[in-house]
C-alpha cells in the first residue's frame, strides 16, 4: 500500500455514487455552480448497490398501491395522512425529474421512468371492505383522483388477467387500479446524473473507499481514501467542508469513523432481499401493473408481496417478491461483518431492546433462509394462480438497513423510514434507512440542504423552485395546485395522464 500526495480541498465530499448522491450533486451544482465536489464510489461503477435497476422494485413510491400506508382509526375511519404525505413527496420527484428533461440533463423520459398501472389487491371479506373504504377516502383527494376500485372479478381480470385466471371462484377478491403509477430505474437516472455532472467539473472517482475521518483544526473534514487501481492500492487524504455521507447501507459505517455524537444510539437491521423474475415475453405481456397485497401478519410494510412490471433498458419483465431474509451485510457488495463491526458501546442497549420486540419478524426473516423455491413458487401463485415454475428465476436484489434507535421508553426502536443524521455544525450528514428511498430522494436532500445550510435558505429557494416548482405550497390542501401539476408532470416525463373527476 502505498500513500500518496493529497488531493485539493474540496467544498463537497460526496461518499457513495448512489441515486442520493447524484441527486445531492445535482441540487448542489445547480445551486452553487462553483463549489467543488468529488464523489467516492468504492465499486467500479457507479449506481451499483441499491440503485441498480435490478437491486429494488422500481417502484414509484406515491401510496397508491401500498395498502400498508394507510391504516384504520379506532372510530373505523381510515388514515391516509402517511399517503397524502408520501405521495406529495414522489411529486417533488416528479417534477425534480421533469425539470432536469426539460433542460436535457436527463435524457428522453422512457430511459428511466415508465407508466405502469399501479394496483393493490386483497382476498378475504374483512380486507375487500377495508379496500372499498379506502379507496372511498383516498378517491376524493386529486393526488389520487385517477385511483378505481372493482370487487368484480370481470373487471380485475381486464385491469390485470394473470390475477384472476383459474383462481377459486369462492376467494372474495377486490383491487384498486391507478394509471398514473410508474416504473422507475433509479440506477439509469445515477448514471444520467454523473454523466451530466462530470461536464460539469464534478469529479467521480470510482474504486476508492473511504476508510477513515477525521476532524481539521479548522472544522473541516480529512478523509482517508484507498484506491484500487486493479494492480495497486493506494492511499490518499482529502480535505472537505462539507461531507455526505451517500454510502447507502454503510452511511453509519461513515458517521461512526465520523465519530459525530449524533449517531450515537443508531444501529441497523440488514433484510436481504430475493425476487422471481420471468422474462418470457407469452407471460410479461398478459400483465401490465404493479400488484401490492399485504405484507404477512407480523411483517412490516417492507415485506408487503408484489407482482411488478419492470421496464429496464428498453426490455419488459416481470418481478415477483420480495422474499425478505436475515443476512449481516448492509450492501450487496459488503462483509459477512458488518452487523457485528457497527457494534458499539451506544447502540448495543437499543439493538437488543429491538431484537425483544420484534421476536415474530426476525423469525420471518430467519425463516425465509429455509423456505424452499417451491414455497416462494406458491407464494406467487396466491397473486397468479398460473404461473409456471420453469418461467421463473430467483435474482438477488440489493440489501436494506432498517434503522434501529435509541428509544427513552422502549430501549431501541426498529423504523422502516428514511431518516437524515447530521452534525450539529452541519458539516456531514447522511440518509439511514431505506424505505420509500430512491422514490422521494429530492425531498430527503431538500432535507439536507435545510437542515446543513440554513443560512443559504432565503438565496437558495428561487433556485429550487426552478427544479420543483411547487415547493413551499402544500399539494395535499391547494388541491387545485396538486391537480395541475400531475397533469404538468404526466406530459413532461410521457406518463399516463390522470383520469378525469
Ligand atoms: C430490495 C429493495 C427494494 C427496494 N425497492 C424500492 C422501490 O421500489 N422504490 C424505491 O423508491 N426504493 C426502493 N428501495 C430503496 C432504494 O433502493 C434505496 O433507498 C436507494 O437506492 C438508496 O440510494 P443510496 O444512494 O442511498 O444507496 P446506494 O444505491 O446503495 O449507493 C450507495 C453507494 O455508496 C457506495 N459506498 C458505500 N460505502 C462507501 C465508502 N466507504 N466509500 C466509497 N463508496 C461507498 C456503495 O458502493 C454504493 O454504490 C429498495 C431497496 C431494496 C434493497
Amino acid at each position: 500500500m502505498k500513500t500518496q500526495a493529497a488531493l485539493r480541498p474540496y467544498d463537497v465530499v460526496l461518499v457513495g455514487g448512489g441515486i442520493m448522491s447524484a441527486t445531492l450533486a445535482m441540487l448542489l451544482k445547480h445551486l452553487e455552480p462553483d463549489w467543488t465536489i468529488a464523489v467516492f464510489e468504492r465499486l467500479p461503477e457507479v449506481g451499483s448497490e441499491a440503485s441498480a435497476a435490478w437491486n429494488n422494485s422500481g417502484t414509484g413510491h406515491a401510496g397508491l398501491c401500498e395498502i400498508d400506508y394507510t391504516g384504520e382509526l379506532p372510530d373505523g375511519s381510515i388514515d391516509i395522512g402517511h399517503a397524502l404525505e408520501l405521495n406529495e413527496r414522489f411529486q417533488q420527484t416528479r417534477q425534480f425529474l421533469g425539470s432536469l428533461v426539460e433542460a436535457g440533463i436527463l435524457g428522453k423520459p422512457d430511459t428511466f421512468i415508465n407508466p405502469v398501472p399501479h394496483m393493490t389487491f386483497v382476498r378475504g371479506e374483512s380486507d375487500v371492505n377495508f379496500l372499498r373504504r379506502r379507496h372511498e377516502t383516498l378517491a376524493s383527494h386529486p393526488l389520487f383522483g385517477s385511483m378505481r376500485f372493482s370487487a368484480d372479478r370481470k373487471a380485475i381480470g381486464e385491469w390485470a388477467p394473470l390475477l384472476t385466471r383459474e383462481r377459486d371462484a369462492a376467494d372474495a377478491i377486490a383491487a384498486t387500479h391507478d394509471v398514473t403509477g410508474s416504473d422507475i430505474d433509479f440506477g439509469e437516472i445515477t448514471r444520467q446524473l454523473f454523466h451530466h455532472l462530470r461536464w460539469k467539473d464534478v469529479e467521480i472517482h470510482r474504486n476508492c473507499e473511504v476508510r477513515g475521518m477525521r476532524r481539521n483544526n479548522d472544522g473541516t473534514w480529512q478523509l482517508r481514501i484507498d484506491w484500487n487501481t486493479g494492480n495497486d492500492h493506494i492511499t490518499r487524504k482529502v480535505d472537505a467542508r462539507f461531507v455526505f455521507a451517500g454510502a447507502g447501507g454503510w452511511a453509519l459505517k461513515v458517521l461512526q469513523k465520523a465519530g459525530i455524537p449524533e449517531a450515537q444510539g443508531y444501529g441497523l437491521l440488514p433484510v436481504s432481499g430475493r425476487f422471481l423474475r420471468c422474462d418470457n415475453p407469452a407471460v410479461v405481456e398478459r400483465h401490465e401493473a404493479k400488484v401490492y397485497g399485504r405484507a404477512p401478519a407480523g411483517a412490516p410494510a417492507i415485506s408487503m408481496p408484489h407482482l411488478d412490471t419492470r421496464v429496464v433498458d428498453g426490455k419488459r419483465a416481470l418481478v415477483f417478491g420480495p422474499y425478505a431474509g436475515a443476512n449481516p451485510r448492509f450492501l450487496k457488495h459488503g462483509s459477512f461483518f458488518d452487523a457485528a463491526a457497527a457494534l458499539r458501546p451506544h447502540n448495543v442497549k437499543p439493538l437488543a431492546a429491538m431484537t425483544k420486540d420484534n421476536r415474530e419478524l426476525l423469525w420471518l426473516l430467519f425463516g425465509q433462509l429455509a423456505s424452499t423455491r417451491k414455497r416462494k413458487l406458491a407464494a406467487l401463485r396466491d397473486f397468479a394462480p398460473t404461473a409456471d415454475a420453469a418461467d421463473w428465476k430467483l435474482i438477488t436484489a440489493g440489501q436494506r438497513a432498517q434503522i434501529v434507535k435509541a428509544d427513552p421508553v422502549r430501549g431501541g426502536v426498529l423504523e422502516f423510514g428514511t431518516e437524515v443524521v447530521a452534525a450539529h455544525d452541519g458539516s456531514i450528514a447522511a440518509v439511514l434507512g431505506s424505505s420509500p428511498g430512491a422514490s422521494t430522494a429530492p425531498a430527503i436532500l431538500l432535507e439536507v440542504l435545510q437542515r446543513c445550510f440554513p443560512r443559504y435558505q432565503p438565496y437558495w429557494q428561487p433556485r429550487l423552485r426552478e427544479l420543483i416548482p411547487t415547493l413551499g405550497h402544500s399539494l395535499v390542501r391547494d388541491t387545485r395546485l396538486a391537480r395541475q401539476t400531475v397533469a404538468r408532470t404526466a406530459e413532461v416525463l410521457n406518463l399516463n395522464a390522470p383520469l378525469p373527476g
